[in-house]
Formats: C-alpha cells, structure tokens, sequence
C-alpha cells in the first residue's frame, strides 16, 4: 500500500465538529480566489491558514497568520501565495480567545495499540514534554487523572489569580477522541493530533488538527484457550536430549526430575537408558507408552522442529534451546511453531528454562523443591525466573505455579495470565515481561485479573520513537507505555528484581488480609531514621496521615515523647517488647491505618546488647499484634540486619511469617511493597 497523506485540517475538523469537539468556525476558499465574501459571516479577529499535500508544520513554512480583520484577508492572502508554493486552498477560521495550549493525540502503538496523549502544547509541547498517556479507550476518571499528573496541572485549574479552565469541558474532549465509542475507533492510526486545544474558563477549542492515516495493522491471532494444569503438573515428563555418555543441559535437568520425583522418560536414539532413567527411541514412542504431558526438548536449534514433529499426544512441548528469533532465525522459529500446531501441541518457548511447580513436581532448578504456595510467576526470563524462585523461597515465599515463556512463540504470557485468573492455587502474580509479543492482549488479561500483580519490565528505554510527522509519536516511549498499562490495569510496576520480590513477599502475606482504613503508619526508634523513612514512603508515593490528636496524652503515658507519623518509639534490647504493639493500638483504637510498618535498628541489640532474646521477643510481640488486629497489615523493617550474629535474621523472619506479617531489610523495599499493596491489595 502506497503511503497514505495527511487529510486536509479542515476535514479533520468537520469529523472533530461530527464527533462533539469544537473547533473554531471557518470557511474553505479555493488557492486563487479574490473573493473573501463568504468569510464575512465569521466574527473577527480571523486567522488565514493554507493547506496542501506538502504542509504538514504551517507556521514554519508561513501558512498562518492571525488577527485579521476580513478587509485584510485578500492582501494576506497574495502574500501566503508568495510564500507558500503548492497552496491546494485557504482555510479562513475564527480566531480562538487566548487560554492555556494544549496538545491531546492518538497513536497506534505496534504492541499496545491505540494510545491518547494529553499533554502541555503549542510551543511547550517539545521543550517540556509534559504529557500523560493512557491506553485506549479511557474512561472518565483516567482522562482526570491524565491531567491531574501534568505538571501543569496548576495552570488548568487556575493561579496567581488566573480562573480554572473549564476542566469538564476538556474532559469531554479526551473522551470524545479517546474514550468508549471515541475517534479512536474510527481513525486509521496513523498518527492523529490536535495541537494546540485551547482551554480557556468558558471552553475549549481545537484549533488545529492533524491526521496521517495508515494502512491497518494485520489482524492479530488471539492466543488460544489451554487449560494449562497438564503444564505445571504433568503426569509424566519426557526429557529429549540428553546424553549417555556426557553431561549435557538435558542430562542436568534429568537429575532436576529425578529428585523432583516426576514419572520421567528419556528420548534417546540408542541407549536403553540414561542416568538410570529408561530410554524410548523417540518422542512419538514416549507419547504412546507413558503418560507424558510435558516434554523437555533440549537439542541443537535446527533439529527442533523435527522433534517437535512427533509430539502428537503430549499436551505440552517446551524447547529450551536458543538460537531461533533471538538469533535472527525467524524463519527457523516458524517452521518450530508450524511443527508444533501439526501435532497438536502447545510449545513453550523456545529459548526458556521451563515451568517450576512445586505441587506438580515440575522444576527447572536445582536444590530441590521448595513449599508448595500461592505465588505466581511469568517470566520471559529463565535465568530471572531462577533467581527469583531461589531467592524468594530464602526469603519465605512459596510458588503455585512459575512459567517461563521465552520468546513466547506460541503461548504467551497473556494467555497464561488468562488461565492464573481462574487457578484455584494462585492468589497472587508477578510478571517479568522484556517483549510480550501482543501487548494489547497482555493489558486486557491484566485488567480482567481479580488478584494483585506486580510487573517488571526489562529493556524499557526512556526514549521516544521515531517521531514520524507528529509530536504525539516522538512522546511515546515503552516507559511511558508501561506506566500507562500498570496505571490502568491496577498493577504494581516496579524497577528492580529485589522489588518484585518484595512486592510479592507483600501480596504473599496481605493479599487475602481484608484491611480496614487507609494509610500507613510508620512506627520505631530513632529520629534519623524516622525523618528518612518519611523521604523513603513518600518517594514511594505514600502519604503517611498524621496521627489523630486525641492520642497524644495515651501515648504519653506509655512513654511515647515524640508524637508524629512516623512515630518515633524506643525499640531496643532493655525496652518493653510490647511498647510498639500497645501504642499502636491505642492510635488504631481512634484512627484506623491499613499498613502499620514497625522498623528496628536490629544493630543496636548486638551493640547495646548481646543476645538476640530481646530482638525475638519484639518480633513476638508484633506478631501476637498481628494476631489481635487482624484488620490491619503489619510489615516488618530490620534495619542493619548484617550487624546480627548468623541466623537471627532467619529467625526473626520465621516468627514474623508465622505471623503473615513480610520482613524488609531496607525501608525503601518496604515502602516499593506497601505502596504495591495500597492500590492492589485485597478488597
Ligand atoms: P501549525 O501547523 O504550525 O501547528 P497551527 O494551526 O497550529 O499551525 O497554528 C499555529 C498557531 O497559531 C497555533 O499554535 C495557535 O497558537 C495559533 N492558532 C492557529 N489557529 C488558531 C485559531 N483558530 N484561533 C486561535 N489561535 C490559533
Ligand atoms: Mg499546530
């Protein structure tokens, strides 16, 4: 298809007159005309602009001008002509009172689809970039939340002395070109721009509009609809791969298996066993006499295919070798797919580590199987995956179910977050996601999931796209975009591999806690640390209330001098254990928070002390607190905990688990993981 024009401006404000966006009035003269006589219906001043094939930035070529009074028209006019070479025609509009500019524009982004911007315009739009962008379509309260989050937010609802814009006015247009039923739905996106929209006390105008159609996007296959419970807990595991004689991948993830205990067989061309596990000739064998319903293909990339051939009757095939798309092999990673959909297979992969199921005996890693728990995972990773599970199940949580996907060519992770929605297992998920292949689906899984999830993106480059004609494509950026799908599908993004565990270690213990309140109190010693802990929620995004005042005398009386959230208390090995449970039931008698985060110089027991005793009975004491009030969450910070002899820390964190109550070693990962919680926690 040959590359699609701009539509002339005047065209694209009859469809904005059309879809309920004003514009100014206007009439349309032909290039040579000497007669302005139909302008004479417009109210002055009037503004002359030329349109064409070749104008895309008026202004700079010199096809604006304002404040014309209509006896000037002709004179500015010959002018224009001068300058302006390929002038198709004039467009003679009213001029729009002076307001606040604004740029609001629609993109359709390659993964996530059509994308509205709403941003600071006219000459600010590229100098401060101060835009939101939201997933379309958007509801009424994301299109207030778009211009809330705008630094220039002030502007718009009015200072020094400047009245509000009329903010419902501008509303209505967001939803008009970006909501339900809005022009985003009939524009071939394409780019499409209004820039500037006036805002002004009495309404808003679009006064410019700009609109590049592009040829439509191929229609996208949906994943399919597996019930993917064969995957995490197959009856048996055929492992394709590994050798009898040397030490390879396959041969690794046998030994993975076999202490898993999974019923296992090995594809092997000659060997009538491998590692102690009895060999079959090839997978279509195994398929027939066991019952597999998960193999393992871990041989060279290019024999892949012909493996994945013979994979009639087992339900789920994972190729863990690399060296298909990733390595420039599309064409290689097509001909895997194709095999895959002739056996009728599903295909993880290729290019991933496989599925880890404590419940199901599945397990990509070693050490052993870990408890059997609540905790998803996806992962486009595996080595992140490994990680993730090693170091999460140090740190107490325990998976239902971990999936990596690789480069995700056949099932995707959306297709997986669709069947977690409804796992009986899962109570909460976390996502790590470079590239997930249909971005828009992934969004949609996102929004329709009832459980708290937490997202880690890789790869997330803070720059714009090639900006094509207009400013809305350069400020769209796979940050942004990322911020926009969380924003609106109510997940946690976070930005580091600690976090999302935390967050996860967070939604473990909380998730299915119903809280009273809102909030979050921050309560232990010392000055210091209370001033940092407040920089540190509030980086977070957290607000910490103050506390009521009522209570100020009570906690005088329990010895509580300082009175502020953060609460400084004295926790250390000669105070009362029990001090921080009672104040924080005397402030929760009066004033419900949801989050109560208890930190502790865990250095000052072994400095100012010497046995861990008075540490455990503090976290004894929290926990029993956590017992009493079982309406509010409890989170745990021990500070300077590489200060504490071997072992204590595991202890404290075994009572507080006991107790569902998560241990942070920092209060910035405890504040990451309340903030989580706040949005995304249990109703
Ligand atoms: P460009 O193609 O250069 O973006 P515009 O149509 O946006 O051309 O016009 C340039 C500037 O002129 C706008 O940013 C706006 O400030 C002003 N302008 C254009 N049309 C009008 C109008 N009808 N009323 C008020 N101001 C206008
Ligand atoms: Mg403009």
């Amino acid at each position: 298809m040959s590359a699609q024009e701009h539509v002339h401006e005047h065209v694209v404000k009859a469809m904005l007159r059309e879809a309920g966006v004003p514009v100014p009035r206007g009439v349309v003269l032909p290039p040579d005309t000497r007669d302005f006589g139909a302008a004479g219906e417009l109210t002055e001043p009037l503004v002359l602009k030329a349109f064409g094939p070749q104008l895309v930035h008026k202004s700079e070529a010199g096809a604006v001008t304002l404040g014309l009074r209509a006896t000037e028209l002709p004179r500015a006019a010959a002018r224009m002509r001068e300058r302006v070479p390929h002038l198709a025609g004039f467009l003679v509009e009213e001029q729009a009172a002076a307001g606040v500019e604004l740029i609001v524009g629609l993109v359709r982004d390659a993964a996530f689809g059509p994308v509205l911007l709403a941003g600071l315009g006219g000459v600010w739009t590229e100098t401060l970039r101060d835009t939101a962008l939201r997933l379309c379509p958007v509801s009424e309260p994301d299109a207030r939340r778009m211009l809330a989050s705008l630094r220039a937010a002030p502007l718009l609802a009015g200072s020094r002395g400047r009245p509000p814009v009329d903010l419902a006015a501008l509303v209505k247009l967001l939803l008009a070109v970006g909501g339900p039923g809005g022009l985003w739905e009939r524009l071939e996106l394409g780019e499409f721009e209004l820039n500037p929209v006036i805002a002004t006390p009495d309404g808003v105008t679009a006064v410019d509009a700009r609109y590049l159609p592009a040829a439509p996007p191929p229609p996208v296959t949906r994943g399919g609809t597996a019930d993917f419970l064969p995957l995490f807990e197959p009856r048996a595991v055929a492992v394709v791969g590994a050798s009898a004689t040397r030490p390879t991948f396959g041969n690794m993830f046998l030994d993975f298996y076999r202490a898993a205990g999974v019923p296992l067989v090995a594809v092997h061309p000659k060997a009538e066993e491998v590692a102690g596990v009895p060999a079959v000739r090839s997978l279509s064998e195994a398929a027939e006499t066991a019952d597999v319903d998960y193999a393992l293909v871990a041989v060279p990339a290019e024999r892949c295919p012909e493996v994945v051939a013979q994979a009639a009757g087992v339900p789920f095939v994972q190729v863990m070798s690399g060296g298909f798309g990733e390595a420039g092999r599309a064409g290689l990673e097509d001909e895997l797919v194709a095999a895959a959909r002739a056996a009728g297979t599903r295909l993880l992969g290729p290019n991933c580590m496989g599925v880890y199921c404590p419940r199901g005996r599945q397990t990509f890693v070693g050490g052993g199987l870990g408890p059997p728990g609540s905790v998803a995972l996806i992962s486009q990773s595996g080595g992140l995956a490994g990680e993730v599970i090693k170091v999460g199940e140090r740190r107490g949580l325990a998976f239902s179910r971990v999936v990596t996907v690789g480069n995700a060519a056949d099932v995707t992770p959306a297709e997986l977050l669709r069947w977690l929605a409804r796992d009986e297992e899962t109570r909460a998920v976390g996502l790590y996601l470079e590239d997930p292949r249909d971005g828009r689906e992934l969004y949609e899984a996102l929004r329709a999931l009832d459980r708290p999830v937490v997202l880690l993106v890789g790869g997330r480059t803070g720059q714009g796209r090639a900006a094509a004609a207009s400013h809305t494509g350069g400020l769209v950026s796979d940050r942004r975009l990322w911020e926009a799908v969380a924003e609106q599908a109510g997940a946690a993004l976070v930005t580091s591999q600690d976090d999302l565990i935390g967050v996860l270690a967070y939604f473990q213990a909380h998730a299915a806690r119903p809280a009273d309140g809102d909030g979050v109190l921050v309560v232990g010693p010392s000055g210091g640390a209370s001033v940092l802990a407040a920089d540190a929620f509030d980086a977070a995004g957290v607000r910490l209330d103050p506390l009521p005042e009522d209570v100020a005398g009570e906690l005088r009386g329990l010895g509580v001098a300082a009175f502020g959230n953060p609460l400084e208390a004295p926790v250390g090995p000669r105070g009362r254990p029990d001090l921080v449970p009672a104040v924080v039931a005397a402030i929760l008698r009066v004033r419900a928070y949801r989050d109560v985060v208890a930190h502790v110089n865990v250095q000052a027991f072994f400095t100012y002390g010497d046995a861990p005793e008075a540490l455990y009975a503090y976290a004894h004491a929290l926990a029993a607190a956590q017992g009493t009030l079982p309406r509010t969450r409890f989170t745990l910070v021990t500070r300077n905990g590489e200060c504490a002899p071997p072992g204590v820390e595991d202890e404290v964190r075994r009572v507080a688990a006991a107790a569902g109550i998560p241990v942070y070693r920092s209060m910035e990962a405890a504040a990451v993981a309340v903030a989580a919680g706040g949005d995304h926690g249990a109703a």
